[in-house]
């Protein structure tokens, strides 16, 4: 199975040439085509234990990677990295089922992917015969960064360059980037939001693409790791005795660049019996207003939420769901024209009925996303954060009738003290570190033990610039020697 551009405009590629790329050179993401996709049979699955779990679906889907391999690279990417050996735990909360997926290094669930993306990327670029060094450029919304800047940290033969929106993270988030150390590391503020580092970042892979890679859900290797947890709630619903064997589940996820989600799509693809994916924004709601009217239109205000991970107006994984609904590169070509030139873009009719029979979609504001932590904690004693809360809003109002509803929780409440606090009707101040602490004391909720310590660290990285310095940024951070901290 080889990977070739959602735009048609590039070469295919073996799976480990893919991951070493990141983007495709045509400016798309590199998928499999969708009548490639392999077949497995979950049946076989439902005893494995996650990282034997993990290698059958990584090599399914990275054909470059033997089962043996790929459990050798996963077993070193997870060991001792995850605070719950199950790594990615559903937990029953009054009937509500959590996908606990923020028991890695940096408390969110992009852990998952980006421990073993630098394991997977290193293996992939001796693969491919590759010698000189790699520069991952990432942008990140807020938990991309840290995470990205752990899994890579230290790795031979790669720097790492994290841009993050200067006024769009949490402080947490913030000081979590801002403090990290390592011999390979660089982090940098844009003067803009999201999009726009996003927008810079892959400007900067077309005019130089020698020797970079992307640690961002437009890289496969990202995407691929998330499969799995789809598959292991899905087993542990069955095992709970939540669902009867082959009986359909639903995902509700919290959704910003439409990676996660995806992941779902590519294991319903794979054969698991996946029912519908519930696709939850804030009020940053340009994908719930896609799904139900076919208009992609990314011209509206941009709104900064409680749910920053998902304060994104061009979700870029959706150009691979177009891709695969379709199977059409010249179509996805000129919508994605159509989306840089003018903003907005319309799908024709069958794709987006395809797209229906799969996904639905749901968007909540941030005095829906309080009210539901509160309601949560108040019935169940269960603290939700504010990513999750969005995606269990979703879950009510899909409804029960059409069976369970797995909610992702990708995030620790810990990392959003400020909303979490105040959706209990705590005063929240302004130190969030004064409260990480009272949101402890008050719920009883252990903090990730990876997030003590944070006020005492020291800031390592004070660089800022423009979008439209970002370019020049990399080409001088690219000519230093060391970047030792
Ligand atoms: C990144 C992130 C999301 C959104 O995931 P996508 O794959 O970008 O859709 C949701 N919640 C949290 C906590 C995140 O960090």
């Amino acid at each position: 199975m080889l990977y070739s551009s959602t735009r048609g405009g590039a070469p295919a590629v073996s799976s480990a040439q893919a991951i070493v790329d990141g983007l495709a050179p045509d400016g798309g993401l590199y998928v499999m085509a969708p009548d490639a996709l392999p077949k497995l049979d979950w049946r076989d699955l439902k005893d494995l234990e996650y990282p034997a779990l993990a290698a059958r679906i990584l090599s399914a889907l990275l054909p470059d990677f033997s089962v043996e391999e790929a459990e050798a690279l996963v077993r070193r990417g997870y060991s001792g990295k995850f605070s719950d050996p199950r790594i990615a735990p559903l937990v029953d909360a009054g009937g509500d089922l959590f996908l606990e997926l923020f028991h890695g290094p940096t408390a969110a669930f992009k852990d998952v992917a980006l421990c073993l993306l630098p394991h997977l990327m290193t293996a992939s670029s001796a693969k491919c015969g590759h010698t000189g060094d790699i520069l991952i450029l990432t942008a990140t919304s807020g938990d991309t960064g840290k995470a990205a800047l752990e899994g890579f940290r230290d790795v031979d033969g790669i720097r790492i360059l994290v841009f993050f929106p200067r006024d769009g993270v949490s402080p947490v988030q913030k000081a979590q980037m801002v403090t990290q150390t390592g011999r390979n590391v660089g982090v940098c503020s844009v003067i803009g939001n999201f999009d726009d580092a996003q927008t810079g970042v892959k400007r900067i892979f077309a005019a130089m693409p020698e020797g970079l890679s992307s640690a961002n859900s437009i890289n496969i290797g990202r995407l691929v790791p998330q499969v799995v947890y789809y598959y292991s709630a899905y087993f542990d619903a069955l095992r709970m005795g939540r669902i009867r064997e082959g009986e359909k589940l639903n995902y509700a996820v919290p959704t910003g660049n439409f990676g996660d989600i995806l992941a779902g799509y590519l294991a319903a693809e794979l054969g698991l019996p996946v029912g519908t994916l519930l696709c939850a924004s804030n009020a940053n709601n340009v994908l719930t207003d896609f799904i139900d009217t076919g208009v992609y239109d990314r011209r509206r205000p941009f709104h900064k939420t409680l749910s920053p991970s998902m304060d994104i107006l061009i979700s870029s994984n959706l150009e691979r769901l177009l891709y695969l609904l379709s199977g059409d590169p010249g179509l996805v070509a000129s919508l994605m024209a159509q989306l840089s030139a003018e903003g907005r873009y319309t799908a024709p009719d069958a794709l987006m009925e395809k797209l229906r029979a799969r996904f639905a979609a749901f968007c909540c504001d941030d005095v829906g996303t309080q009210a539901a932590i509160a309601e949560v904690w108040e019935k169940h004693h269960y603290l939700m954060d504010t990513h999750t809360a969005v995606a269990w809003r979703a879950a009510q109002d899909f409804g029960k009738e059409h069976g369970p509803t797995v909610i992702l929780s990708t995030a620790s409440p810990y990392k959003f003290p400020a909303a979490v606090l105040g959706a209990l009707g705590q005063a929240a101040g302004s130190d969030e570190f004064a409260m990480m602490d009272a949101l402890e004391t008050l719920s009883g909720v252990p903090m990730p033990a990876n997030l003590r310590g944070l006020r005492e660290r020291p800031v390592l990285h004070t660089d800022c610039v423009a979008p439209a310095d970002m370019l020049e940024y990399v080409k001088r951070r690219k000519a230093e020697p060391s970047w030792a901290k």
